[in-house]
């Protein structure tokens, strides 16, 4: 636990803390990855967007069946929409949410020569992609960390454990790529969502369980031993 465990004395980004949340994230999760299924850049792109207001286990449920009836961009580019709403419908915001698989779908296939592109810049020109898909994409398949994935979960997370004190996706992760190594930036996301849905969930965060409770001073916190 180390000297960081008088959390209230210390500066909650000081560079102890945050390496001590780091250390007892990677001991709690060692093997974290990927929650959403997918064989290549294309898929993971694919159930990244379906993601948005829907749960991982929903979307899993539902590339099986949209990657055979169309396994590449081209296929998908080509497709007819009713056809993809009609796969993607349990998602929720199914219309958009077809539609923006398909205009990524001819992007990908028009701009990029049918491969996901790997850069942020070029990644944000797909329809339906913003940062968050892009990190995710980037981060998670290719293995290059150009920012902090900052999901539902990152978010109410990085705020409880007073790594920022902003509450939108852009401006937490600007002072999340601040205050954590450069090289913990793909795993730190994957560590803080496990943690978001199995112990600090949202409404009564199970604090009891919680191996950072000692380095946590969250005001909503259901149980202390500080
Ligand atoms: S102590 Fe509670 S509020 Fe703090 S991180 Fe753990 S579960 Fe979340």
């Amino acid at each position: 636990m180390g000297s960081a465990k008088k959390s209230k004395t210390v500066k909650p980004t000081s560079l102890e803390r945050v390496a001590a949340i780091l250390m007892e994230l990677r001991k709690a999760y060692p093997d974290v990855v990927c929650a959403l299924n997918h064989k290549n850049a294309w898929e993971l792109t694919v159930a990244t967007i379906l993601s948005a207001q829907c749960t991982d286990v929903r979307v899993n449920l539902v590339t099986p069946a949209l990657f055979k009836a169309f396994p590449t961009p081209k296929a998908m580019a080509a497709a007819s929409l009713p056809e993809l709403e009609e796969l993607v419908r349990t998602t929720g915001f199914f219309r958009n949410k077809a539609k923006n698989i398909q205009g990524a779908a001819r992007v990908v296939v028009e701009n990029f020569g049918g491969k996901v592109p790997q850069t942020m810049e070029e990644i944000l020109t797909l329809p339906g992609v913003a940062r968050k898909t892009g990190n995710v994409v980037l981060g998670s398949f290719y293995g290059i960390a150009v920012g902090v994935v900052v999901d539902t979960h990152v978010l109410r997370l990085s705020k409880r454990l007073e790594l920022t004190k902003h509450t939108q996706p852009i401006p937490v992760e600007r002072d999340l790529v601040k205050i954590l190594p450069q090289d913990r930036w793909i795993q730190f996301s994957h560590e803080l969502i496990h943690h978001g849905r199995a112990i600090c969930v949202a409404r009564k965060p199970r604090c009891v369980d919680c191996t950072l409770e000692y380095l946590c001073n969250a005001a909503d916190k259901t149980w202390s031993s500080h």
